[in-house]
């Protein structure tokens, strides 16, 4: 974790997030232009599917609370059914006999989805690295989109997690200016 020294905390997630842009993505037919505009709508209405399994879940319910506000970007609504949600947020530890229940839920969730892995334990196993009971990141058990670190991460990082998967969906499926 980064000491208060090299790393200031923001103290308001808005400012956090302040000169975050849209995607620059090329439009050149109509197709493109419809794309764009289902990605718009999908990258807004991100519903996520709770999946709190240890203390990181305190901050993830933190960040759909008040002082953060996670409705702003239209991810507030956590649905406690994996056939309602686009995005499983994992947050936290993941042990051994969780792991055919997540791939179950992940399954059951409808396409296009998304796996946000959220803290250390989530990411790689964390403090119960090398662990005979812990799986040693999400990742070895479905497709991970993002990963936040930290243990536990903080609200805003999590909302910025969030931030950055919107401009991942914004792409999908079109060409991006400066990329080949
Ligand atoms: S990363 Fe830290 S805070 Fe999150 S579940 Fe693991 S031990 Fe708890």
């Amino acid at each position: 974790m980064p000491n208060d020294k090299t790393f200031q905390y923001p103290q308001n997630p808005v400012e956090y997030i302040a000169g975050q842009q849209e995607a620059n993505v090329i439009i050149t037919s109509f197709g493109d232009m419809l794309t764009w505009a289902q990605n718009w709508a999908r990258s807004r209405s991100i519903w996520p599917l709770g999946y709190g399994l240890a203390c990181c879940a305190i901050e993830m319910m933190a960040a759909a609370q008040s002082h953060y506000d996670l409705s702003r970007w239209g991810s507030e609504v956590f649905r406690s059914s994996p056939r309602q949600s686009d995005l499983m947020i994992v947050a936290g530890t993941v042990c051994i006999k969780m792991g055919p229940r997540l791939i179950r839920l992940y399954e059951q969730m409808p396409d296009p989805k998304w796996v946000l892995s959220m803290g250390q334990c989530a990411n790689s196993g964390g403090e119960f690295y090398d662990s005979y009971y812990t799986v040693q990141g999400v990742d070895t058990l479905v497709p991970v989109d993002i990963y936040v670190p930290g243990c536990p991460p903080r609200p805003e990082q999590l909302i910025e997690g969030i931030l950055k998967l919107r401009e991942k969906i914004e792409k999908q499926g079109l060409k991006i200016q400066g990329e080949a």
